[in-house]
């Protein structure tokens, strides 16, 4: 996964909340699945370019592979398959229905939510400080904590004053929100978050 702050339109307002309100983030992110994809357009003051899988060659197309699926293989019609022989097997058959003269805009039916795609995003301040005390959070899936975690490194980099107290609510606020699904370690995430350095790469 990649992460570019790719512009900030910044205007010289002295209040925080003024400068938050009016100042426009530009994001590149490149690599992550579209599973993580689809959970960041659901933030909706924001707007959004993503690469089209209809126009796009997917032949051996790149995929996310999670943790948990590394080294499982499992038994399926007598064979035993693991996550990448499912994903190549996918791959071949997207390539025959696409050389059958199946239009890729309907080939694309049999890719996996696993396929990576590239989106550019712009979020106000209010609303990528909003996005973040959400995907920062140990409750939000890993894929997009992770990116969201790389996008604050880059914003803690540029604007350390502004961005060096947001994180997830335990440390934004200084309590958890989560209530009962609350992962029970608020001490250990503010002092990750605390601790968090700002990173042009990485
Ligand atoms: C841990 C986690 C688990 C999730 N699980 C699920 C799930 O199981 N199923 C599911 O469907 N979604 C799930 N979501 C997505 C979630 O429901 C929201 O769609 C997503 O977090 C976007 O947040 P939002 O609506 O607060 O904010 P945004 O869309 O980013 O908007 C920011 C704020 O602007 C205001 N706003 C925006 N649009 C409007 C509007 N039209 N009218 C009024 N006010 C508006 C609201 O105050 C909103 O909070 C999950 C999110 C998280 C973080």
């Amino acid at each position: 996964m990649e992460v570019l702050l790719l512009a900030v339109n910044a205007p010289p307002l002295e209040g925080e909340k003024e400068l938050l309100r009016h100042s426009y983030f530009t994001f590149l992110v490149d690599g992550i699945s579209r599973a993580c994809s689809h959970q960041l357009v659901r933030h909706r003051v924001a707007s959004y370019s993503q690469q089209s899988q209809r126009y796009v060659a997917m032949k051996k197309f790149p995929y996310v592979t999670p943790e948990t699926l590394k080294g499982v293989e499992v038994e399926v019609g007598g064979r035993k398959l693991s996550y990448d022989d499912i994903m190549e097997e996918i791959g071949e058959f997207y390539e025959k229905l696409v050389d059958a003269g199946v239009p890729k805009e309907d080939a694309r039916f049999v890719l996996p939510n696993a396929c990576t795609t590239r989106i550019v995003f712009t979020m106000n301040g209010e609303e990528l400080v909003h996005f973040l005390r959400l995907r920062t959070c140990s409750r939000a899936q890993w894929e997009i904590r992770k990116m969201a975690v790389k996008m604050l490194r880059k914003l803690r980099d540029r604007f350390p004053k502004l961005f060096g107290k947001v994180g997830p609510n335990c440390y934004y606020l200084g309590y958890c929100t989560e209530g009962k699904k609350s992962c029970g370690r608020p001490e250990e995430v503010r002092a990750f978050f605390s601790k968090l350095e700002g990173v042009e790469n990485g």
